[in-house]
C-alpha cells in the first residue's frame, strides 16, 4: 500500500499521519459498498437522516480544537478564519437537519384524475424528487472543513438521500480524515447503512478521474480550478452513461466603481476593498479580482488610498506551495504586458509568504485580451480604467459569466449607469449593492453559482439549502394504486408536508 503525509503550509515540513493511497483496484468495491448503502438510505425515514446529520455536528464539536489546530497548520489558514469555517460547518449540518425534516424540496405536486373529462379522461399524476445515488465530492483545498469532507457538498447529498464519496484535497488530509472520521462514527451511532459515507486519498489525477468514470457514480461536486473542473466535466460526458458534474470554477467578481459614491467615499471604498481582496490571501472564489471605474480624480484617489490600503497589510501564507506558484506565475505574466501597469505589489517578508497588489489597464486594451479576464487565484486585483460610460458598458459586455457581481454607487449613479449593472446582473448568479463579494451566507435565498465558466451549471448553487437540488431527479407516478404510492404521495397526509394538490399549495389531505 502506498501513503503519502500532510505538510506544513507555513514551513513545508512533513506532518504527522500516513494516509493510505486509494488504488484504481479498490474503486469497485468502494463504489459497490455505496451503492448498496444508497439503497437502504434512501428508504430511511428524514426523522433519522436528520438525527445523523445533527450526530455529526455533535461528533465535530467534539474534536473542534485539534480541528482547527490541524486545519490551520495544513492550510496556513488563520485559527480564526478556520473558527469561522467550523462554525459554519456545524450550523450547516443543522440547517440541512431542518430542511431534511420539512421536505419542502421534494416538491410534491398532486394533479386528480377527472374522468369525466373530454374527449379524454385526465389522469392522476404525483410528481416528486427522488435521490440520485452515490455521489463523488472533490474536497476544496481553499475550505478544508465547509468544503470538504462534510462541507456544503457532502451535506447537501446526504440530506438528498445519497451516498457520499469524499477524494480528500491533499492539500490537507489531516483535517479531512479528522472529519471523516466524525462522520462514520456518527454512522455507527446513528444505524445508518455502513458506506453511506466514505472518505478516500489520492495524489494525482487518476483517483479523481477513475471516480468520476465508475459506472456506479452518479453525480459530482467539485470546487478548485477551471481546467480540474472541466476535465472532470469532459470524463463525465464521455462515459456511455454521462452523469452532472457540479463545478464550481473560477470567478474575477467585478466591481462597478460609480463616480459618485467613489467622489463621496475614495477611502472608505478603497479600504473596504482592500479587506475583502486580502482575506484569507485573497483564496476566497468571491473576492474582488476585476475592478471596473472611469477615468477621473476620484478614482486617482481611491487608487491612492488603495495602494496605502494594501502596504498596511500583513504577509501571508498560501494554502500551498503549488497555490503560490500559480498566483506568482499568474501575477508575473500580468506584469510583462505591455498593456498593463502594476503599479503596487508588496514584497514579502519571505518566499513563502504572499503579499497583496494591485495592476493597471485601459478599458479597451482589457476587452482585447482575454488572458486579463482570468482568476488569478490570490491577492491581486486587476482595475479597469474606462474612459467613459460607453466604454464602460463594452467593458461590461465583454465579461464572462462570474459567480458574482458588485456595484458601488449612490441613488444619482444608479440611475444613470442603470444600463451598466443591470447588463452585469445578466453575468451573475449573485448582485451586491455597495459591499463587497466575499462573505457568502448559508441560507435559503443564497445562490452560490453563476453562469459559464464561473460554474458547469449556472442552474443550481453549491451554498444553502438549495444546493439538495443538485443530487434529485424529479419521478412522476401515473394512475399509480394509492397503497403502492411513497407515503408522501398517498391521498393522507401522514407526513404533515406542504404539498400542491391541483395548483394551491397545502398540508391537508388529498379527497
Ligand atoms: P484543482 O487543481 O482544481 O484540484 C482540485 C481537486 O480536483 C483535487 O483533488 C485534484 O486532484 C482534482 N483534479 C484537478 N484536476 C483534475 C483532473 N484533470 N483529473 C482528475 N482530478 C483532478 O484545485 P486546487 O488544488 O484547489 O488549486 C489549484 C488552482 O485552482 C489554484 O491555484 C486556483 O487557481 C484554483 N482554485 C480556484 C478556486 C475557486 O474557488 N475559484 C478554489 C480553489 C482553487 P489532485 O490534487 O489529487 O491531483
Amino acid at each position: 500500500m502506498r501513503f503519502y503525509q500532510g505538510v506544513n503550509a507555513a514551513t513545508g515540513e512533513l506532518l504527522t499521519g500516513n494516509f493510505p493511497i486509494c488504488e484504481l483496484d479498490a474503486l469497485d468495491e468502494l463504489l459497490g459498498r455505496a451503492k448498496g448503502a444508497f439503497e437502504d438510505y434512501q428508504t430511511i425515514e428524514s426523522s433519522k437522516k436528520a438525527l445523523f446529520l445533527r450526530q455529526i455536528r455533535i461528533n465535530l464539536l467534539e474534536i473542534e480544537t485539534d480541528l482547527i489546530d490541524r486545519a490551520h497548520l495544513e492550510t496556513g489558514l488563520s485559527k480564526p478564519r478556520i473558527k469561522t469555517e467550523f462554525d459554519r460547518t456545524t450550523n450547516q449540518l443543522l440547517l440541512f437537519a431542518g430542511t431534511v425534516e420539512r421536505g419542502d424540496w421534494l416538491e410534491i405536486s398532486i394533479d386528480t384524475e377527472d374522468n369525466e373529462r373530454l374527449p379524454t379522461p385526465k389522469p392522476d399524476l404525483r410528481k416528486w424528487y427522488i435521490p440520485l445515488g452515490p455521489v463523488v465530492v472533490f474536497g476544496a483545498s481553499n475550505f478544508p472543513l465547509a468544503y470538504s469532507a462534510i462541507g456544503g457538498d457532502s451535506v447537501s447529498a446526504l440530506a438528498a438521500g445519497c451516498s457520499v464519496i469524499v477524494k480528500a484535497h491533499p492539500s490537507h488530509p489531516g483535517t479531512s480524515e479528522l472529519v471523516a472520521e466524525m462522520v462514520i462514527k456518527a454512522g455507527k451511532m446513528t444505524g445508518m447503512p455502513d458506506g453511506v459515507f466514505q472518505h478516500v486519498h489520492g495524489q494525482g489525477f487518476e483517483l479523481g478521474a477513475g471516480l468520476v468514470e465508475h459506472p456506479l457514480t452518479k453525480a459530482v461536486g467539485f470546487t478548485g480550478s477551471y481546467s480540474g473542473g472541466m476535465a472532470l466535466v469532459k470524463l463525465a460526458n464521455a462515459r456511455p452513461v454521462p452523469i452532472p458534474v457540479f463545478a464550481e470554477m473560477g470567478s474575477t467578481n467585478p466591481v462597478l466603481l460609480l463616480p459618485n459614491s467613489l467622489q463621496d467615499q475614495p477611502e472608505f471604498w478603497a479600504n473596504t476593498l482592500v479587506k475583502s481582496l486580502t482575506a484569507s490571501a485573497g483564496q476566497f472564489c468571491t473576492n474582488p479580482g476585476i475592478m471596473i471605474g472611469l477615468k477621473s480624480d476620484a478614482l486617482d484617489v481611491f487608487v491612492e488610498k488603495f495602494k496605502e490600503a494594501l502596504a498596511l497589510e500583513l504577509d501571508q501564507i498560501m494554502l500551498s506551495s503549488s497555490i503560490l506558484q500559480n498566483f506568482e506565475a499568474g501575477k508575473e505574466t500580468l506584469a510583462k504586458l505591455e498593456e498593463v501597469d502594476l503599479i503596487y505589489t508588496k514584497t514579502p517578508e519571505s518566499n513563502r509568504h504572499v503579499g497583496p497588489s494591485l495592476a493597471l489597464v485601459n478599458g479597451l486594451d482589457f476587452i482585447k485580451n482575454p488572458l486579463l479576464h482570468h482568476e488569478i487565484f490570490g491577492p491581486i486585483s486587476l482595475l479597469v480604467i474606462c474612459d467613459d460610460a460607453a466604454e464602460m458598458l463594452n467593458v461590461i459586455n465583454s465579461l464572462e459569466g462570474q459567480l458574482t457581481g458588485t456595484v458601488i454607487g449612490d441613488a444619482i449613479d444608479l440611475e444613470r449607469f442603470d444600463v451598466h449593472y443591470k447588463t452585469l446582473i445578466t453575468k451573475v448568479g449573485r448582485m451586491i449593492f455597495n459591499g463587497v463579494p466575499t462573505g457568502v451566507e448559508v441560507v435559503g435565498s443564497m445562490h452560490h453559482g453563476g453562469p459559464f465558466p464561473s460554474t458547469s451549471n449556472s442552474y443550481f448553487t453549491a451554498v444553502g439549502t438549495d444546493a439538495i437540488r443538485r443530487f434529485l431527479r424529479p419521478v412522476v407516478y401515473q394512475n399509480c394504486p394509492n397503497d403502492l404510492l411513497p407515503l408522501a404521495l398517498q391521498n393522507k397526509n401522514v407526513l404533515g408536508i406542504y404539498r400542491r394538490i391541483n395548483g394551491e399549495l397545502s398540508k391537508s389531505d388529498v379527497d
